[in-house]
């Protein structure tokens, strides 16, 4: 990291129906980035807000030639959003960050001085010991646990989308393309120098988390269906074990032939019909899983845009199709 040269930083933050609470982010992003010593520029997300959120944003814009808002045509959810700034900025330094106030601004002296000593990535790790007890907390936990186990990135607890990335990391993550985004395993895949920042999490300055369950669900999924190919790998050890079930089965069944002692077998309907239920069950959860990865190339070659621009942000965005 050249650090003779000025820098320029951005800040990007997604927001999907925040109004009322990214006017607070905002003073107190503001009230951090006057003290420092470098140019920057605020990237606004609006991820298809519905609620007052645009005109919260366009009055932010309106004051301060620094802030930019780009609207999306719907809700693409978080990650798009967040793909959509990083494709935006232009800075030397680019740090991603929460709109709800979750994210303590007052960590980016920090986070900058750490790039400017070498790292690429400065990724911060929430430590909220008073949520210990909760079904977010209970979640996240056993999801890290998982993903680390089958997959090869490794992705500490507690990492959320707040995070500093150099030029060059910025390039990296837009070289991959995928539509099953996980920005918090693609950083870490990137392999660049990485360093962890614990903080100690707010609470929102205000609304209520736009994280369904629905909507972390799909992050996991995500996460594990594009970063692990262990789910396939089970599905397929499930199925060689019961074919050499079935295997062991043929070798007792011809034992009884080859000894002349065929009139003492069962006839054995039932039990027969209970082994091809089993097969075919296991057959199916194979096709399943298969399935699953048929349908993330299928979304892959088809190369659909993660995220699309109204048309009147769309100098630079992707185009419709
Ligand atoms: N967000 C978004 N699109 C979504 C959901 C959330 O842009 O579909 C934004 C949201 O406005 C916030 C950030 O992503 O700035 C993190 O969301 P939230 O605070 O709801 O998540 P939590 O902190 O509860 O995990
Ligand atoms: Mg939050």
């Amino acid at each position: 990291m050249p650090s003779s040269k000025k820098l320029t930083l951005d800040i990007i933050i997604p927001v999907y129906n925040e109004a009322g609470v990214v006017e607070q982010t905002h003073v107190r992003l503001l009230a951090l980035l006057e003290n420092i010593p470098h140019d920057y520029n605020i990237y606004y997300i609006d991820d298809g807000s519905t609620d007052g959120t645009p005109e919260c944003l366009a009055a932010l814009a309106a004051h301060d030639s620094r802030v930019e808002v780009l609207t999306l045509s719907r809700n693409f959810g978080h990650q798009a959003a967040l793909t959509a700034g990083l494709d935006h900025a232009r800075g030397d330094l680019v740090i991603t960050m929460d709109g709800d106030g979750q994210h303590p601004a007052e960590m980016i002296p920090q986070m900058i001085k750490l790039a400017m000593s070498g790292y690429d990535i400065v990724q911060t790790q929430r430590l909220d010991e008073t949520q210990r007890f909760s079904f977010k907390h209970w979640t996240s936990s056993l999801f890290y646990k998982l993903i680390n186990r089958i997959s090869g990135t490794r992705v500490e607890p507690g990492t959320a989308d707040f995070r500093l990335l150099t030029r060059q990391a910025v390039d990296a993550l837009k070289g991959m393309p995928e539509y099953h985004r996980f920005l918090r395993g693609m950083v870490s895949w990137i392999g660049f120098p990485l360093v962890i920042l614990p903080y100690k999490v707010g609470e929102r300055m205000g609304g209520k988390s736009k994280y369904s369950l629905q909507k972390m669900v799909k992050l996991a999924l995500d996460a594990i269906f594009s970063f692990s190919l262990v789910p396939l790998y089970i599905g397929v050890s499930l199925g060689g074990v019961m074919l050499l079930l079935a295997l062991a089965e043929m070798v007792y069944v011809l034992s009884f032939w080859l000894t002349g002692r065929e009139s003492s077998l069962e006839p054995g309907w039932s039990s027969l019909m209970f082994v091809l239920l089993i097969v075919g069950g296991m057959l199916m959860t194979v096709l399943g899983f298969i399935g699953v990865y048929i349908g993330y190339i299928f979304q892959e070659v088809k190369r659909r845009p993660v995220y699309l621009l109204k048309k009147s942000d769309s100098q630079t965005g992707t185009k419709e199709q």
